[in-house]
């Protein structure tokens, strides 16, 4: 037996987005016929070089930059490595104090501690329990060692938006350098580097249709930046090797067409879209609790906390129908790792554990919408049904591939017996199995597996709780 699983809906573009088709076709010749190095002289490495220079020219206007003033990195990561410890070594004469924030990405978080260790001082401002820092709190940190503030334009995991304007505002009274991560924010909302009165700021491609391992930093003329690596002249001399000219000229190419959907009010799509979903989940899951401020948020990111059940468990069961959402913390290889924004935010371990963050995308549709929250529905549900009524013992089946999970669902709902699907337990992950397995209620293991059994279910262990022995019976006939 083989259940279709619906077309796939992504709900995940905090994490990537798709490569948009004409980012493709516009990249595709520099992986072909134009191959020349931009630094060569001769005509095919001008064609490289002039490719560069017009896709940092998109990239600029997007952002509101001068062409000249972009950097061209591998991505949003090595963006804030560079403007945080580029202006740290270049301004140690000054002093060694950073003021950010708790909720700031780990591309910034674990610099800022790293450079701790190298004798900075680093003061990391809280966050109100919507997740968004107080401008006034930058101006009281400030002191006369400071030389750089780094506060992130949109939080990733719950899209609170932080006052950039005016803490770019004391940041200029004070003379203090002022670094901003709009990773999340660009292509999303209209974002411009001058009225946001900052001085440096982190981008990354893959999150607005272009290609991954590309993104850039934008710093204003004039600011005093040290390089991180020594090589070459590329990049102003601040980022040395030959450039990656496919991802660059994507870059570009992505930068125009989302500058294009903002002219055509992207924002308001991703809006309508997100509060649809935040209504209806609030309508049919009252129990769930909708994360950040109900104003001061991006468009397209929703973080949403359901009691008593764990994230992973309800992205497995998005994922047996399609449907891509991310844990609303930082997951690694299947491993939710406690979230330090919803820490901040004051959100106690037991509703933290259970977020899920769904982001939304240009080519999202109600209909795409409406599919998720009726998965997510009848998801969260089951999950609540067996554990208020689940005796002590229960057991465990795993299977090869998700789609094997699928049918078993489709079986055991028709059959009408209790159980839930959760997210495979990381011990048991270490025998080969899927990331999506199925609990029942012991009493029920071998009624359940002769009937998986006569469907041509295959799955790939069984498992009492609490052991972590496997039992790899075949299935019985
Ligand atoms: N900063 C923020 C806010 C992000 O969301 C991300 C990626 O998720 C990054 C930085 C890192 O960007 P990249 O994946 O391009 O290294």
């Amino acid at each position: 037996m083989k259940k279709s699983i619906q077309k796939h809906v992504f709900l995940d573009h905090a994490a990537t987005t798709p490569v948009h088709p004409d980012v493709l076709e516009t990249m595709m010749p520099f992986f072909g016929s134009h191959y020349g190095n931009p630094s060569s002289f001769y005509g095919l490495g001008r064609k490289a070089h002039q490719a560069i220079e017009k896709a940092r020219g998109k990239v600029a206007a997007l952002i509101g930059a001068e062409p000249g003033e972009i950097i061209f990195t591998s991505g949003g990561t090595e963006a804030d490595n560079l403007a945080i410890q580029g202006i740290a070594f270049a301004n140690v004469h000054r002093g060694r104090h950073i003021i950010t924030s708790a909720i700031e990405h780990p591309a910034v978080l674990n610099v800022c501690s790293h450079l701790k260790q190298r004798g900075f001082s680093v003061t990391q401002l809280p966050v109100d329990s919507y997740g968004n820092v107080n401008a006034a709190d930058v101006k009281e940190a400030i002191r006369n060692d400071t030389i750089l503030i780094t506060i992130m334009h949109a939080n990733n995991e719950i899209g609170s938006l932080q006052p950039i304007k005016e803490i770019g505002t004391i940041a200029k009274e004070c003379g203090i350098i002022f670094h901003t991560d709009a990773v999340q924010s660009i292509g999303k909302i209209p974002v411009n580097v001058r009225e946001l009165k900052v001085d440096l700021m982190s981008i990354s491609s893959h999150k607005i249709y272009g290609p991954k391992g590309i993104g850039a930093l934008w710093v204003k003329s004039g600011t005093r930046i040290a390089p991180l690596l020594y090589g070459g002249r590329q990049e102003m001399n601040l980022r040395p090797g030959t450039e990656n000219v496919p991802a660059i000229v994507g870059f570009g190419k992505a930068s125009e067409i989302s500058m294009a959907m903002l002219n055509d009010d992207i924002t308001s799509h991703l809006h309508h879209l997100r509060d649809r979903l935040e209504q209806s989940i609030a309508e049919r899951i009252p129990s769930a609790r909708i994360n950040g401020h109900p104003q001061k948020r991006i468009a397209h990111i929703s973080s949403i906390s359901f009691k008593s059940l764990e994230s992973l468990s309800i992205i497995a069961n998005l994922d047996v129908h399609g449907i891509y959402a991310s844990g609303g913390a930082a997951c690694t290889t299947g491993k939710i790792e406690s979230s330090h924004v919803l820490a901040a935010m004051n959100i106690p371990p037991e509703t933290a554990s259970g977020t899920v963050r769904f982001s939304l995308g240009f080519e999202n549709t109600e209909q795409d919408v409406d599919h998720a929250i009726d998965i997510l529905t009848k998801t969260v549900n089951r999950l609540h049904a067996f554990y208020q009524q689940t005796p002590n013992e229960t057991g465990m089946i795993t299977f090869h591939e998700v789609e094997h999970a699928a049918e078993a669902e489709q079986i055991l709902q028709d059959a009408h017996f209790p159980f839930a699907l959760i997210a495979t337990p990381h011990h048991i992950k270490q025998v080969y199995c899927c990331h999506v397995a199925l609990e029942h209620h012991f009493v029920d293991k071998d009624r359940i597996l002769r009937l998986l059994g006569k469907n041509g279910v295959e799955f790939a262990g069984t498992y009492t709780n609490g052991s972590s022995l496997m039992d790899n019976s075949p299935n019985p006939a």
